[in-house]
């Protein structure tokens, strides 16, 4: 048995515990002790004087469902070791043999081609557990790919959570789970509840909807007994931030109530999403061609345009292109959409139907979504898990791919001083343990995996800007696995 010993650091053990001088020793793929302790003779130490030694951190909201089989070391890179997929309605199972409409419906967040999708949740599992070398992958059932699959959607997802998959996302805001009865919600929600497992949900609406929205689960999760996870909390535009307030009191209510919900955020004022969320539902219905036949028709198009600005809660020029697919538009890229409009010398709402039928729907948006106020206290709350949300695009994605993490240690602990590092370890590493039922991570302690992100708290952060996303983060030390050592 291989003994590894890092010693001398600063112990940050998960729990939100202060810190504390010792050593960690670890035995193999599992810690054998830590504190002031004994170090055996045979072991080979790594001093870890002035570093902080924390669990390896989980990202428990991640679209790097394909990614993750492909070893990309950006995750790897800010210390992360465990990452949850199949996040906000879209997994890559189970998909039916004709997989073009799986591919349709999820390739904007996947960034995928036209040669994935696993029949069950066994079969992707065990992908990830025979390629996926630097992280351990942990899946939700997307109900948006479980409603493409066909078959009775109920008896589907008994069958995900009984191969392993940690419980099941829905995306509400995206066809086809936006048009999903709450009856079946519900119905959908008792097999999570029964198998013990959770439920994470992209609500409806963030913005002026948001209340409504968080009431629509918090009543699900009422009546089913399921732990609800409300994903990339937060209240998105302008015109809506005074709602966050009210939103965190209904979830305390909620949970005083004896409701287990809590929620995840990442840890940055903007966001990143596809263009059609921009439009009313109904317009979307049958996908990118049947909006387009929709925008044919001059009546039509202008009622959407009519419903897209009244809903919105963002200005034009609080909304950036981020990425597009043709050579055409790649000037676009890191202009506002109102910008874009005055150029194109149209109204903004042309400019978005315009590029929708250019990029045949395919068109990333980066959005002003939040506050610093209002971040700030979605970080601190105590019910807040700390997560990236990243996806790759093609083109820029949003720094929170790169860096979320290391900005969390980096730029939101050091530098603003908005939360202490134990608060903020916790938050990414036992806190989501424990809400996804993750078993023996998230934490250091005797008997625990071997897991350990070991980081420089001087110089840990992230470079990575809007502008300039695709940089490493800065002060990440060393990085072990399972005991194997990876950075
Ligand atoms: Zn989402």
């Amino acid at each position: 048995m291989t003994w590894t010993a890092l010693t001398g650091g600063t112990l940050v053990d998960g729990t939100g515990a202060a810190p504390a001088q010792g050593s960690l020793l670890m035995e193999g793929d599992h810690i054998a002790a830590i504190g002031v302790i004994e170090i055996p003779a045979a072991a080979r130490q790594v001093d870890c004087i002035g570093l902080v030694v924390a669990p390896g951190f989980i990202d428990s909201h991640s679209h790097s469902d394909l990614q993750v089989l492909e070893n990309r070391r950006e995750k790897l890179a800010q210390g992360v070791t465990t990452e949850v997929v199949g996040n906000c309605g879209f997994s890559v199972f189970p998909a039916r043999s004709d997989r073009t409409a799986l591919h349709e419906f999820a390739n904007g967040i996947l960034c995928g081609g036209d040669d994935w999708g696993w029949p069950s949740a066994a079969d992707y599992l065990c992908a990830a557990r025979e390629s996926a070398r630097l992280v351990t992958v942990h899946s939700l059932a997307g109900h948006g790919t479980l409603c493409l699959a066909g078959a009775s959607r109920e008896r589907m997802l008994e069958a995900c959570l009984e191969e392993g998959a940690c419980g099941l996302s829905t995306g509400l805001m995206y066809a086809p789970g936006a048009n999903v009865p709450f009856e079946e919600l519900e119905r959908l929600c008792r097999v999570v509840a029964r198998h013990g497992k959770i439920y994470t949900t992209h609500m409806r609406d963030y913005s002026l909807g948001l209340l409504d929205a968080i009431e629509e689960q918090l009543e699900l999760a009422r009546r089913t007994g399921c732990r609800l996870q409300i994903s990339h909390f937060q209240a998105a535009g302008a015109r809506s931030w005074e709602l966050q307030p009210v939103a965190l009191e209904r979830l305390e209510r909620a949970r005083e109530q004896g409701v287990d919900v809590a929620f995840d955020c990442y840890p940055y004022t903007r966001g990143s999403t596809v263009l059609t969320q921009l439009l009313p539902q109904a317009s979307l219905e049958g996908g990118i061609h049947g909006l387009l036949e929709r925008l044919a028709r001059p009546v039509e198009r202008r009622r959407i345009a009519a419903e897209m600005s009244s809903g919105m809660a963002h200005g034009w020029g609080d909304l950036f292109v981020a990425a597009a697919g043709t050579e055409a538009n790649q000037r676009l890229v890191g202009m506002s959409l109102k910008r874009v409009a005055a150029e194109r010398g149209c109204e903004p709402a042309e400019a978005v139907f315009d590029l929708l039928a250019e990029e045949q729907g395919r068109v990333n948006v980066l959005e002003i979504n939040q506050s610093d106020g209002n971040l700030r206290q979605a970080l601190a709350h105590p019910l807040s898990s700390i997560v990236s949300d990243g996806f790759y695009v093609r083109g820029r994605p949003h720094p929170r791919l790169y860096g979320a993490f290391a900005h969390l240690l980096g730029g939101v602990c050091r530098e603003w001083g908005w939360l202490t590092i134990e608060k903020a370890v916790h938050k990414i590493t036992e806190q989501p343990a424990r809400r996804f039922g993750i078993e023996r991570r998230g934490r250091l302690a005797a008997g625990y995996i071997a897991d350990v992100t070991v980081f420089d708290p001087a110089t840990v952060g992230s470079p990575a800007t809007y502008e300039n996303p695709c940089l490493p983060p800065t002060g990440i030390r060393h990085v072990y696995r399972e005991g194997v050592k990876l950075i």
